[in-house]
């Protein structure tokens, strides 16, 4: 079949994601205490050409993310790529650390009609979160939200929306339900909670919630009390920890409806196989499960450099992995043909 004919099949066919995530750079500017980032390498920022390949096959896609493990607004492209994204119908956000938010920046994004823009926490007090979130400081992050919310209203704009993203960790905990009045005070319209799951270190071990399962009852409470201070003031909370919940374990991912593009152009079912978590001599980083160090197993199922998104969506192996994640097709039995990465996964685990 001719070049251009599969094109346009591919056109038509393709993939239907609730959203797809894409790292547009796997620079930072700030140094987590939890995050890889700066044992990672290469460095480098997604070339708009690149990103570009994506387009023609986002016809069924509800939201294009920009995001992996670097900071999105870094890259010089990103209002390139909203653009691009936004003349294409689609839904468009990302999470930063809300340290490049200067007025100039926001001024361009709330005219791109960018629809969501998630902040990064990690405490709610600048001694906690900026021992966290090293390289970052909660005073001007708060100061920056502000101003999204004064542009907003001055341009009268309903977008873009502002969350807040925050990692829980055991010794941040503490201070969670208080991002209730914080959100409620700069107009933030939702609270994501995560936790601990890629675990860099057996330093960081006890900062997972699930580590500490004598805690979980002490823990619950609090997630409960945010559930229900969030609700009193009419804000989202939502945060997903099968081991407090009583949940069965599986991956919370979506990797049936979603998929991750790294700054390279592979594409996968999520950040934790991506080919970035490589250190600068291509080995694979390693991250702390059930007290051994594990390699960070990376697993593409093709590259948009040279093959369209529908092509890579619709390979066997993919749908082979697909079927294997579907809660609908799995038996027990079945999750032990999983791919190592995902075995050694919290997100399946815990
Ligand atoms: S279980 Fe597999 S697909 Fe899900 S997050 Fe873990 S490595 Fe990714």
């Amino acid at each position: 079949m001719p070049r251009w004919m599969n094109k346009i099949l591919d056109r038509i066919g393709s993939p239907e994601l609730d959203w797809i995530q894409v790292e547009v750079t796997s620079r930072c500017n700030a140094a987590c205490i939890y995050c890889p980032q700066p044992f990672i390498g290469p460095k480098q920022h997604m070339p708009f050409g690149l990103f570009k390949n994506l387009l023609p096959y986002l016809g069924y896609t509800d939201l294009v993310y920009l995001q992996g493990w670097g900071e999105p607004l870094l890259n010089p492209d990103i209002f390139s790529m909203i653009r691009a994204c936004k003349a294409k119908g689609k839904r468009v956000g990302f999470t930063t650390n809300g340290m490049l938010l200067t007025k100039e920046t926001i001024f361009k994004l709330v005219d791109l009609e960018t629809d969501i823009i998630s902040v990064s926490l990690a405490g709610t007090t600048p001694a906690t979160h900026d021992r966290i979130r090293k390289g970052t400081d909660l005073v001007k992050i708060i100061e920056n939200v502000g101003y999204i919310q004064q542009i907003k209203a001055q341009k009268k704009a309903r977008h873009p929306e502002v969350h807040f993203s925050y990692i829980m960790l055991a010794s941040n905990l503490d201070e969670l339900q208080a991002t209730v009045g914080l959100a409620k005070g700069l107009g933030v319209e939702q609270i994501v909670g995560s936790h601990l799951t890629w675990i860099l270190n057996e330093g960081l071990g006890p900062e997972a919630l699930f580590n500490l399962e004598k805690e979980h009852q002490g823990f619950s409470g609090i997630l409960e009390a945010t559930v229900a201070a969030a609700k009193k003031e009419n804000l989202i909370f939502a945060f997903n920890i099968p081991a407090l919940q009583k949940q069965e374990a599986q991956c919370t991912e979506n990797v049936c409806r979603s998929c991750v593009v790294s700054v390279n152009g592979h594409v996968g079912p999520c950040v934790f196989t991506s080919s970035t978590l490589s250190q600068e001599n291509g080995q694979p980083l390693a991250h702390l499960f059930q007290s051994r160090l594990e390699p960070c197993y990376p697993l593409s199922f093709g590259n948009i450099a040279h093959e369209s998104l529908t092509h890579i969506w619709e390979k066997k192996a993919y749908h082979q992995f697909r079927d294997l994640h579907d809660p609908g097709m799995t038996m027990p039995g079945n999750l032990s043909l999983l791919p190592q990465s995902c075995r050694s996964c919290y997100k399946q685990e815990g």
